[in-house]
């Protein structure tokens, strides 16, 4: 039985004589063998430990030997078995949880002595070709190399995929826990399994050229809020992002180019480590009021179908204020926490997408809208001019929560 993962031996006594580990596991076939001797008639189990460099391996003498497993992180792959001679701890990482957890439970049978059914391995040196499943890099640009009957190497930390023709993601490749960047670039894919969200480290996503129509709800709210970085979703069919979009925190790129985005979410402003943002070639007709408060690297909104500023303002004032007005003023200018576990879901919509006048306050129902134009420079470093004609200027909404914000800031609208 063998186990591939990165290993790291650390002798306890290392912090009484002021040496510290590396903290860095090397890549290691791990082997459970078991051997018989006519002297010994009961079979002693090793785990040999086999590396690049040391093929041959170390073997450690796993029967009644073992003082503690912690096994709190299995799940992500991790585990540590403390041995009692020699005293060290066994730090495994980056290994296929079920393998794992399958490894350790014959290891623990090892240690009480009892038969382990599974086929145990001989003490042969390990060949350098088993030390391949630790790729963790792999690009397949056509149909032909992908891989149909063989599973990706679990190891795998960039994996791309393009031209493949895929219409939906693999599900093997929502097994690979390690992947930081996953390129699916020119494929068919429809939809995007929520599961995506189950790769904990992916930092990087490339969607670009595949047919997808939305970027779900469930993806936005997953654990891609804390690792995704870059998103390339250009040459879609994507008309809009839904308002949690802006909960990817950690995005610093995203790229939107060549879809049909008819409005940016309205929250984009809350995007506060986004760097780089694209959306050229898509049916915006203006920018949401919040987009003022980006702060980028760099821009480009070339050829939407940016409209003119209306000179009259849409008045959609309430007076008196209707009691849900002011209550969804309230909470929010409070921040007042909320969620649809108090309150009706669609009344949590309202308050996710209500608008923010240039005063701070929110506003729900009743407000003024305004358009005016501001000039890109002021979000961006570089900016990818808007048209032909050479401008760097777009239409922006603005909202007045009453009458006085309106006329305070009417200088602005002209
Ligand atoms: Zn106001």
């Amino acid at each position: 039985m063998k186990l591939h993962c990165e290993v790291e031996v650390i002798s306890r006594h290392l912090p009484a004589l002021g040496l510290r580990n590396r903290g860095k596991g090397v890549r290691a076939v791990l082997s459970l063998c078991q051997q018989t001797s006519r002297s010994q008639p009961s079979a002693r189990a090793f785990l040999l430990i086999s590396t690049l460099k040391d093929k041959r391996g170390t073997r450690y003498e796993l029967r009644e030997n073992i003082e503690q497993f912690f096994t709190k992180f299995v799940d992500e792959g991790k585990a540590t078995v403390r041995l009692k001679e020699p005293p060290v701890d066994i730090c495994l990482s980056k290994a296929n949880s079920s393998s794992l957890k399958g490894f350790l439970s014959a290891v623990r049978l090892a240690h009480r002595g009892c038969k382990v059914d599974i086929p145990v391995s001989t003490l042969t040196p390990v060949k350098t070709s088993e030390f391949e499943n630790f790729k963790t890099k792999m690009v397949i640009t056509s149909k032909k190399d992908y891989p149909l009957s063989k599973n990706f190497p679990y190891s795998l930390e960039h994996l791309q995929t393009s031209y493949c023709g895929l219409v939906r993601v693999d599900m093997r490749m929502l097994c690979l826990k390690n992947l930081r960047k996953l390129d699916l670039s020119h494929n068919h894919i429809k939809k995007l399994p929520a599961t995506i969200g189950d790769l904990i480290y992916l930092q990087e996503l490339n969607l670009n050229d595949n047919h997808l129509e939305s970027f779900s709800v469930a993806l936005c709210q997953s654990t891609l809020q804390k690792s995704l970085r870059t998103l390339d979703l250009s040459k879609n069919k994507i008309k809009a992002l839904p308002v949690q979009f802006c909960q990817l925190q950690e995005l610093t790129n995203l790229k939107l180019d060549d879809n049909e985005l008819i409005q940016f979410p309205c929250k984009i402003g809350q995007l506060i480590n986004l760097r780089f943002l694209s959306a050229a070639r898509n049916k915006l007709p203006f920018l949401p009021s919040e987009f003022r408060n980006l702060s980028l690297e760099y821009l480009d909104l070339f050829g939407n179908t940016f409209e003119q500023p209306k000179i009259l303002p849409v008045i959609k004032l309430q007076a008196p204020l209707t009691l849900l007005e002011s209550s969804a003023r309230t909470i929010l200018y409070n921040r007042i926490p909320y969620g649809s576990h108090i309150i009706p879901f669609h009344l949590c919509q309202d308050l996710d997408t209500a608008k923010t006048c240039v005063c701070g306050r929110f506003c729900l129902n009743s407000f003024i809208q305004g358009t005016t134009t501001m000039n890109l420079h002021s979000v961006a470093h570089t900016v990818v001019l808007v048209d032909n004609m050479g401008g760097t200027e777009a239409p922006i909404v603005s909202y007045f929560c009453s009458l006085g914000c309106y006329v305070n800031s009417s200088d602005m609208l002209k």
